[in-house]
C-alpha cells in the first residue's frame, strides 16, 4: 500500500521555470541546467521502479511504501528515495538512474562512472549512502521512542543498459546492488530472512502515522544559489509550443503566437506561476502590466478574477497574491 506518493520537489519546479525564463547568456545558466538534468534523471528513474513495486510478493500482513520521505536528523534532514515498511523490518531503496559503465568500489567509498570514453566521474558509494540512511532512520526511531528495526537496503539501478563492474568487496555489490527487474526476487529473499514474529499491529500503525507526520517538504530555492536577479527573468506570456522564449500577444481574448500561429486562452496562468516560482507571490498592477505585456488593467483584473486571485490594499497600492496558483502544480 502506498502511504506517501512521490511528488516533484519545489526546487525542481523552480529549476524548470529558470530554464524557461532565464536568458542562456546568464553566467550560471549551464550550472543550473546541469542540476535540473540530474534531478530530472532521478525523477525518471524513481518513476520507472513503480512497475516493479507492483510486482512485489504478496505478504500476510500489509506493507507500506513511502516515496521521498524527508525526516529530521539532528539539526538537518535526510531523504529516502523509497522506504518500505514490512511487518518486522524496513527496506531502504536507493534508486539510481546511471548511464554507461559503473565501477563499484565500496572499499574506497566510491562509485566510478564511465560514459562513452569521457573522463571517469566519481560519486559517493551508494551502498554507503543507503547504510547512512538506515543509521539515520534508526536514530530517528530512537528519538521518537520506537524500538530499533532491522533495516535492509538495496541500490536499484533503473537503466537497463547500464553495465556494472566491481573493483572491491564483490560480496557487498552482489548483496545490495540490483537492477529493477530483480526487485521482487530480492525482496522475497529478504522476507525469508526476516521470517520472525511480526511486530505489533498497533505499533506499526503508530509508526506509519509518525513517519507521515514528521515528513518535511524541502522548500529550498536555487535562486540565491545561482545569483538570479529579477532583471534576469524574461517577461511575457510564453508559447507552450515554441518554448523557449516565444512571447505571445493577447488578441481578442486569447494568446496568439506569431511564430506557430497557436492560440491559447489560459497561457497567462503558466506565466504567473513562473512569477511566483522565480520572483514573488505578490505582484502589483504596474508589475502585472509589465510582466504580462498587457496595457489594459481591466483585462488584467478580469483574468485574475477568473483565477480567484485575491488582493490587499486599494488603488495604486493594491497587491495581488498569486500563491494559490502553486497549489495546482
Ligand atoms: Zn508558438
Amino acid at each position: 500500500m502506498i502511504k506517501k506518493a512521490r511528488c516533484v520537489p519545489l526546487r525542481v519546479h523552480i529549476l524548470r521555470a529558470m530554464k524557461r525564463r532565464i536568458r542562456p547568456n546568464h553566467e550560471k545558466y549551464q550550472d543550473f541546467l546541469n542540476e535540473l538534468g540530474r534531478k530530472e534523471a532521478g525523477i525518471y528513474g524513481e518513476q520507472s521502479i513503480d512497475y516493479y513495486l507492483k510486482l512485489l510478493p504478496e505478504t500476510e500482513r500489509p506493507y507500506y511504501i513511502f516515496h521521498g520521505l524527508r525526516l529530521p536528523f539532528r539539526d538537518t534532514f535526510f531523504q529516502i528515495d523509497t522506504l518500505i515498511l514490512f511487518s518486522n523490518f524496513f527496506l531502504v531503496l536507493e534508486v539510481k538512474y546511471f548511464k554507461g559503465t559503473l565501477y563499484f568500489d565500496p572499499k574506497n567509498y566510491q562509485l566510478l562512472q564511465e560514459v562513452e570514453g569521457n573522463p571517469l566521474k566519481v560519486y559517493q558509494d551508494p551502498i554507503l549512502q543507503a547504510s547512512n540512511q538506515c543509521f539515520k532512520l534508526n536514530s530517528w526511531l530512537r528519538t521518537k521512542q520506537f524500538p530499533e528495526f532491522p533495516c535492509e537496503k538495496l541500490i536499484v539501478l533503473t537503466n537497463p543498459k547500464v553495465i556494472t563492474k566491481v573493483l572491491s568487496s564483490p560480496g557487498e555489490a552482489d548483496r545490495y546492488v540490483i537492477k529493477s527487474p530483480a526487485l521482487s526476487t530480492k525482496v522475497n529473499t529478504l522476507l525469508k530472512r526476516h521470517s520472525s514474529e511480526p511486530l505489533d499491529k498497533k505499533l506499526i500503525k503508530k509508526l506509519v502515522k509518525q513517519l507521515l507526520k514528521e515528513h518535511t517538504l524541502d522548500n529550498s530555492s536555487p535562486i540565491p544559489q545561482y545569483g538570479v536577479l529579477p532583471a534576469d527573468i524574461i517577461t511575457g506570456v510564453l508559447c507552450p509550443n515554441c518554448i523557449p522564449n516565444e512571447i505571445m500577444k493577447r488578441i481578442h481574448g486569447a494568446w496568439e503566437c506569431s511564430k506557430c500561429r497557436g492560440k491559447f486562452e489560459d497561457a497567462h496562468i503558466a506565466a504567473l506561476r513562473d512569477y511566483v516560482l522565480l520572483i514573488s507571490p505578490f505582484i502589483t498592477m504596474r508589475e502585472l502590466r509589465r510582466y504580462l505585456g498587457i496595457e489594459n488593467r481591466v483585462t488584467i483584473i478580469r483574468l485574475l478574477k477568473n483565477l480567484n486571485i485575491d488582493f490587499v490594499g486599494e488603488k495604486k497600492s493594491r497587491t495581488y497574491n498569486l500563491s494559490p496558483l502553486l497549489t495546482k502544480i
